[in-house]
């Protein structure tokens, strides 16, 4: 394993997007901190940030400028307030000061520095930005272009072809594809889990690991009942009214816990329409890998939590380390950004890790889980990514429900047939990579193509 933890695929950040507003507010935070690191910040005059590509296209409906302030100030995903966000937003529209600390300010004008390059991209990603620092006299005091590569990991230019930094410590189980992951279940006797806490924990104190672990599944609760229980309408042109808690209602009063043959499903589609709500609204979120596909994984684990008897924390634990494992092998093998493979490489990815860890905390063997991950990701293929006026919502939101439906039948597929299979989970992987680059880039977060053109705005 490269130095990829389980809390970097599973951050937690605020919505509605992982690649265009949790990574564009982490490199606006790394560059003021760089500016910080290298004495500079004295000198500092003006910032100009020009987004392009798929941050230019969608930008504006995923919350990017926002983001960027909000990085610019200081703020990072994981515990910026969602809550206080306008209010600093609001301030900076009225003075066009930038506020660092007592001592330091810039100069920000959101109309005139920060600037969408709708029709330039940059060569080496979609998702580019560069960050350029000026003193009084106009002059470039520093500059440093950053892409947001998927599921909030950002990497600068200079790094773009080496993103992944060896760590110092080396964990004892390195992989680097299901192959390999494989290998090491078999060769050690381990489960995925046993094999992930053992790489984490030389990373990490376990019982901080384990503490973070149950921590996670606590704020997907929390956002599922903040998604039930938010009435109204979800920010943007679209006037989407949220359709969780009305669901929520009428499950409740129907009482749908029990017999009806599809009853269980319309929990997992509540779960998952309310997490997506929360994203589409930027509330509190786990990036799961992405945001935009946060809602799946939720929808499986809860769903798991509750018509499944005997479910323990330890249980919870294997869910995300499991999942997590898969994500990795995502993340190295292809891709997790829907501005370079399509939607395949979000809510794809999102299906096919909580098929294989649905599989897992149900006792499946290791073939059983790699069936399973590869089957669900084998029927997202070719997903593209077109959302109607730039925003999380449509087809985003449903889009996750629909996602985690087909995980759990990914699951049952593989927990009742056995587990051989003849397509292997890294050449699904490979395929859906080759599926990405080869999809035409307005299916790829541009709002170019697809619903995007075809479904009216208002
Ligand atoms: S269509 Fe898929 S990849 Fe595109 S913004 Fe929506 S969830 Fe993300």
């Amino acid at each position: 394993m490269s130095d990829i933890s389980i809390f970097d695929m599973f951050s937690v950040g605020i919505g509605p997007s992982s690649s265009h507003t949790v990574g564009p507010m982490r490199a606006a935070h790394a560059f003021v901190h760089m500016l910080k690191a290298e004495d500079l910040l004295g000198h500092v005059n003006s910032i100009v940030v020009e987004l392009f590509g798929s941050l230019a296209l969608t930008g504006r409906g995923h919350c990017t400028d926002k983001a960027i302030f909000m990085g610019l100030l200081g703020e990072l995903p994981e515990t910026v307030d969602p809550d206080a966000v306008q209010v600093k937003l609001d301030a900076l529209h009225e003075t066009h000061v930038l506020l660092i600390d007592s001592k330091t300010h810039f100069l920000f004008d959101p109309d005139q520095h920060l600037i969408f390059h709708m029709d330039k991209c940059l060569t080496l990603h979609s998702n580019g930005m560069c960050f350029t620092a000026y003193d009084g006299r106009q002059k470039v005091i520093k500059s440093q272009v950053y892409y947001s590569i998927g599921g909030g990991f950002i990497v600068t230019e200079e790094r773009f072809n080496d993103p992944i930094v060896e760590s110092d410590t080396k964990v004892p189980y390195p992989f680097y594809s299901a192959k390999e992951l494989r290998a090491l279940c078999i060769k050690n006797k381990m489960r995925i889990k046993d094999i992930m806490l053992a790489n984490e924990e030389a990373l990490f104190d376990i019982d901080a690991v384990k503490k973070r672990l149950l921590d996670l599944v606590q704020i997907m609760e929390e956002c599922v009942h903040k998604g039930c229980t938010t009435e109204g309408y979800l920010p943007g042109i679209l006037r989407l009214k949220r359709r969780a808690p009305s669901f929520n209602r009428t499950l409740r009063q129907k009482g749908q816990r029990g017999n009806a043959p599809l009853a269980h499903l319309n929990w997992i589609n509540l779960y998952a329409l309310a997490t997506a709500e929360q994203n589409a609204a930027g509330g509190r979120i786990v990036t799961a890998p992405t945001n935009g596909a946060a809602g799946v994984i939720p929808a499986v684990l809860l769903y798991y939590k509750r018509f499944y008897p005997d479910v323990t924390d330890a249980k919870l634990m294997e869910f995300i380390l499991t999942a997590g494992a898969i994500g990795i092998i995502y993340k190295l093998e292809a891709s997790i950004s829907g501005a370079e493979v399509g939607c395949q490489g979000e809510v794809g990815v999102a299906c096919s890790m909580a098929a294989g860890a649905l599989v897992a905390v149900l006792g499946g063997t290791l073939q059983q889980i790699e069936k399973a991950a590869e089957t669900a990701m084998e029927h997202n293929l070719g997903l593209t990514c077109d959302p109607v006026a730039g925003l999380v919502q449509i087809p985003c939101i449903e889009r996750n429900a629909m996602a985690a439906v087909k995980a759990v039948n990914a699951a049952i597929l593989a927990l009742t047939e056995g587990g051989a299979h003849r397509v292997s989970l890294d050449e699904v992987i490979i395929t859906m990579l080759e599926t990405g680059k080869a999809m035409s880039k307005e299916f790829k977060e541009t709002s170019k193509g697809g619903l995007a053109i075809n479904v009216p705005n208002c």
